[in-house]
């Protein structure tokens, strides 16, 4: 692979970004080689500037479940910025993008939009603390909500893939209140909510875990968080940045049938743009300023350039519900092929996949929560990533991250993919 624009990137960035980046996970540290100097993309795939072209699974973490450039949101975005960036005002897009979260998602009777999954997620903790009048929360370990500090206890993410506990700069007092707990483990949920329960506020979870890898919930786990947190009057908070719109329209709740009181967007809901947003029960909502006493606020929320791309995204997923089949199709091709890959190769490997979220995990063979995707054989991974981008497959540089399929994406692109995984994995000695 040709990499001498990557290495000069690098090095320029590395002089006035910290590590390089603005996003620790995309320094590539926990595998080898630079990350390639994107300068291009279209439906699934991107092109370097060596001039190297790789199937994108990145896809931005996520956002792009159409592919890069997609006609509709180029189109809906140009239009608004003939109009105008930002106004400070309320536009007819932010109610529009509302109305239909709203009328997708059961659970949400009103939204409100930040721009960024951190602040949805800070914001929704402060709003269930507000509602229950109590202080502490219960996250699960792998769990990633965004870099708000009582959320970074035993993280997923960067923090997982650079194997730091937690941050430094993160005050005892902010984590004082975090409970973190075994994901797909109702059990100890239960037996927390036993011992202290009049003092939680919220469980919060991200109801497919993507930030570990992709680890599917437990028949029982999220109906037994449901449960659990009815009976002691503790909200319940869906963390759907990844998995709202994407493993199904109405989110991962409509695919498992439990209806949480707060969910979290992101991702997908702004095509890419930068949006974040909260919504749920409309008791709960009408707390937030200034209909209710609980602050939050942003300059450039609702930003309309952001809120006519998510109108776009939503409007395409929605008229056309094949194409959640289709990802799923190519979903299960590509977990089929590792599968009977990494059989042939004597390799120890479980696939974590719903819809189109996978991660292949090498080197273990069950992976439940983040005690088990822990013991995955991340020198493995790297290695296999490093042959993925030889081999123009762009995957995301990290055990601990979700890869993500687009409505773009081709039979020939997976197959190509699970090719260069079979050829590594039967290469590359145990
Ligand atoms: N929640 C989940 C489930 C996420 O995956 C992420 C980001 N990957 C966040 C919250 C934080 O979102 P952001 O990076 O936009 O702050």
């Amino acid at each position: 692979m040709r990499d001498g624009n990557a290495r000069a990137l690098r090095e320029r960035a590395e002089r006035v970004l910290p590590g390089g980046v603005d996003s620790p996970v995309r320094a590539y540290r926990a595998v080898p080689g630079v990350p390639p100097h994107i300068v291009r993309g279209e439906g699934a795939h991107v092109v370097d500037a060596d001039g190297n072209e790789f199937i994108d699974f990145v896809l931005a973490y996520g956002p792009h479940i159409l592919g890069h450039q997609p006609p509709e949101v180029l189109a809906a975005v140009r239009a608004q910025l003939e109009c105008g960036i930002a106004y400070g005002h309320t536009v007819e897009l932010e109610v529009e993008l509302a109305e239909r979260i709203v009328d997708a998602v059961a659970s949400v009777d009103m939204v409100r939009f930040v721009t960024s999954g951190t602040e949805a997620a800070m914001s929704a903790i402060r709003l269930a603390r507000a509602a229950t009048g109590r202080d502490r929360i219960v996250k699960f370990a792998g769990g990633y909500h965004g870099h708000a500090d009582a959320l970074l206890a035993e993280a997923g993410s960067g923090i997982a893939t650079l194997g730091i506990p937690g941050s430094p700069g993160v005050p005892a007092a902010a984590v004082e209140d975090t409970i973190v707990l075994p994901y797909n483990a109702p059990a100890a949920v239960a037996a927390v909510f036993e011992r202290e329960g009049e003092q939680i506020a919220a469980v919060i979870v991200e109801p497919v875990a993507g930030n570990m890898g992709c680890v599917p919930p437990e028949a029982g786990f999220l109906d037994g968080l449901r449960d659990i947190t009815s009976k002691w009057g503790a909200v319940l908070v869906f963390d759907e940045v990844m998995t709202g719109f994407r493993v199904a329209y109405g989110g991962a709740q409509s695919l498992y049938g439990v209806r949480p009181d707060l969910s979290l967007f992101g991702k997908v809901i702004g095509g890419g743009l930068p949006v974040g947003a909260y919504g749920g029960r409309r008791d709960l909502m009408e707390q937030i300023a200034p209909s209710g006493p609980v602050y939050q606020a942003g300059t450039l929320s609702g930003s309309p350039p952001a809120m006519a791309a998510g109108i776009a995204v939503l409007d395409v997923l929605r008229a056309d519900a094949s194409l959640y089949a289709r990802m799923e199709r190519l979903g299960q091709r590509l977990q089929k092929g590792f599968e009977t890959a990494a059989r042939r190769a004597a390799v120890a490997c479980t696939v974590g996949r719903v819809g189109s979220m996978i991660t292949p995990f090498l080197g273990i063979e069950e992976a439940r929560s983040f005690d088990d995707v822990k013991h995955a054989d991340r020198e493995r991974f790297g290695r296999l990533h490093a042959a993925w981008l030889e081999s123009g497959v762009l995957w995301p540089p990290s055990q601990f991250e979700t890869a993500f399929l687009s409505t773009t994406h081709s039979d020939e692109d997976v197959d190509r993919t699970v090719e260069s995984f079979a050829r590594t994995l039967s290469s590359v000695s145990v």
